[in-house]
């Protein structure tokens, strides 16, 4: 889901469905059930579901069902029959297929789910691994990534949005709440902002649900995580970073913010960074550009790909100001 080269978002609703579901306890649902969970999903979130440059729809398609009933859907709180059925037709073809494929270099030997038919009835089963998940505390946060990821990838395909994030990337909000698009309104210098999508979910992903600092979960911590700096602002504000480097980086910027432990967080505060941090940031940002756009657009505006060069320099700078790193 993190790292899936999504030109749609259909796997984020067959992610919630199927951590819905097995959160029930059994270990298998028919096909039908898994397509309600799926279409209501979907008809809450998908303004947006695809990229530009997918293929066109036919009058069939899913997404022209969806399209005629949403509204109905979204009214009655459950999807309706015909919404119901077109799921059904096209989940096991489409994204229940797609599903397990991840980019080469991700492959790892993991299945969630089998389809299979018993007795004329299409049933979904679930794997151990995915049951696993979705009765351990894990589930919560893995939800709010879920829908933190797919909005950003959603946004993506927003046509107020797309292609300026090839441009421009996200911001990050002042309270760092959340990753903002910013749209600089033509002949004024006054941008326009929009919330996105979280911030705190968007990169805990990326941390693999791990404080950034000390690198225990995340998970049941007993205040919410801080989002904050690795490298304090408090240094470039007092200008103890003297080299030109700092010109033109922003250090509010996403590549620059972790995710950690409120207690983790403020022992660290305003410590200088370690060479074994600035080398984990740097692991965590590679990691995000691997990922869609716009959050690895985001960093890669920074850091470039390969990174080398960025923190390379990120040192210099660092040492030049007197720093050991
Ligand atoms: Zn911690």
């Amino acid at each position: 889901m993190l790292l899936g080269n999504n030109t749609r978002t259909y796997k984020f609703a067959l992610g919630h469905a199927l951590l819905e579901c097995a959160s029930r306890g059994k270990t298998s649902v028919t096909l039908e059930d898994l397509a309600m969970s799926y279409s209501l999903e979907i008809a809450k979130h998908d303004e947006y579901p695809q990229g530009s440059g997918v293929d066109e729809q036919s009058p069939t398609d899913f997404l022209a069902i969806l399209e005629r009933e949403r509204a109905a859907t979204l009214d009655a709180g459950q999807p309706t029959e015909a919404l119901v059925d077109a799921a059904v037709r096209t989940m096991p073809g489409m994204v229940m297929q797609k599903f397990h494929n991840v980019p080469t270099g991700f492959v790892r030997d993991f299945e969630f789910y089998k389809l299979e038919k018993v007795n004329g009835i299409q049933e979904v089963h679930f794997s151990d691994q995915l049951m696993q998940v979705a009765s351990s505390p894990a589930l919560t946060v893995l939800n709010d990534e879920l829908s933190a990821r797919w909005e950003v990838v959603q946004a993506s395909f927003s046509p107020d949005i797309r292609g300026t994030f090839q441009y421009q990337g996200l911001v990050v909000s002042a309270d760092r709440e959340f990753l903002e698009h910013v749209r600089v309104v033509q002949g004024s210098n006054v941008g326009r902002r929009r919330a996105i999508s979280k911030t705190r979910p968007s990169l805990t992903g990326f941390q693999e649900g791990l404080c950034f600092h000390c690198k225990q979960t995340l998970l049941g911590a007993a205040r919410t995580p801080h989002v904050d700096h690795v490298i304090a602002r408090a240094y470039v504000e007092r200008n103890f970073l003297k080299s030109d480097f700092w010109r033109g980086v922003d250090i509010d910027g996403v590549w620059n913010l972790v995710v950690s432990h409120a207690h983790c967080n403020i022992e660290k505060r305003d410590k200088p960074p370690t060479a074994k941090m600035l080398q984990d940031l740097r692991e965590r940002n590679d990691l995000a550009i691997r990922s869609n756009v716009p959050i690895s657009q985001t960093i890669r505006l920074v850091t470039n790909s390969p990174s080398d060069r960025f923190y390379g320099q990120l040192t210099n700078a660092l040492r030049e100001s007197g720093f050991a790193v």
